[in-house]
């Protein structure tokens, strides 16, 4: 049976009143977080951009290094590209390894951006770096895991960093404070739709 008026006012009252003393119990952070977007389902780099968004309308500081898609047009990187005075935006990687085919030049690569990554994740002029597809190169050994884990770990604490890409390593999972593992339930690529503008890149 359905609660009338007055039973539902009285059970939000109460639900207020527990959810009210349960974000009493919380503290804030004091310092950016890690945050890792991984699994195979869509929407890790998508998510991580909206992250972006938001902390552009509060005039933060952000800046984004790409691992992987260097040579690959994004309507991500288009927009990013006409704000440059509001985002910082590097693209290192050299494209996808089976679109390089030189593992010697991926790993060069991966450990200039890397050294580019640390100089944005110490210098304390960011509140959010975005390190994204760097769990693909870590995937690839191209960087050491426990190098890259001490990294994000010994950012500036006013810095947010997210890493993105599916098969996050399992130590920087266990340093993260935040992980979320996408779950694929539908693709439209496996009903034999292509990758769309706009929508996937
Ligand atoms: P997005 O950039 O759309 O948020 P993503 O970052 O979660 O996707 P990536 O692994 O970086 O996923 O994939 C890059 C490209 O592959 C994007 O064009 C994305 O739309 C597409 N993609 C993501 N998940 C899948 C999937 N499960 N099957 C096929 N294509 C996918
Ligand atoms: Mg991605």
């Amino acid at each position: 049976m359905t609660d009338s008026n007055e039973e539902h006012k009285e059970k939000m009252v109460d639900m207020k009143a527990k959810h009210r003393a349960n974000i009493k119990t919380k503290k804030r952070s004091g310092r950016g977080l890690l945050m890792v977007n991984t699994g195979d389902g869509k929407g890790k780099s998508t998510a991580a951009y909206g992250t972006l968004v938001r902390a552009l309308g509060w005039g933060h500081d952000v800046a984004v290094l790409q691992y992987v898609k260097g040579t690959w047009k994004t309507g991500e990187k288009e927009f990013f590209k006409r704000f440059s005075d509001l985002i910082r935006l590097e693209v290192m990687g050299e494209g996808f390894t089976w679109e390089t085919q030189d593992r010697t030049r991926d790993i060069e690569a991966a450990e200039k951006a890397w050294q580019v990554s640390m100089e944005m994740l110490t210098s304390g002029d960011y509140d959010l770096v975005i390190l994204d597809e760097l769990n693909i190169v870590l995937r690839n050994d191209y960087l050491d895991k426990e190098v890259v884990k001490d990294g994000l770990l010994a950012r500036h604490p006013r810095t947010t960093v997210i890493v993105t890409g599916r098969n996050a390593p399992d130590n920087i999972i266990a340093a993260a404070d935040l992980v979320t593992n996408m779950e694929m339930i539908k693709h439209p690529f496996e009903a034999g739709i292509k990758a769309a503008r706009g929508i996937d890149f």
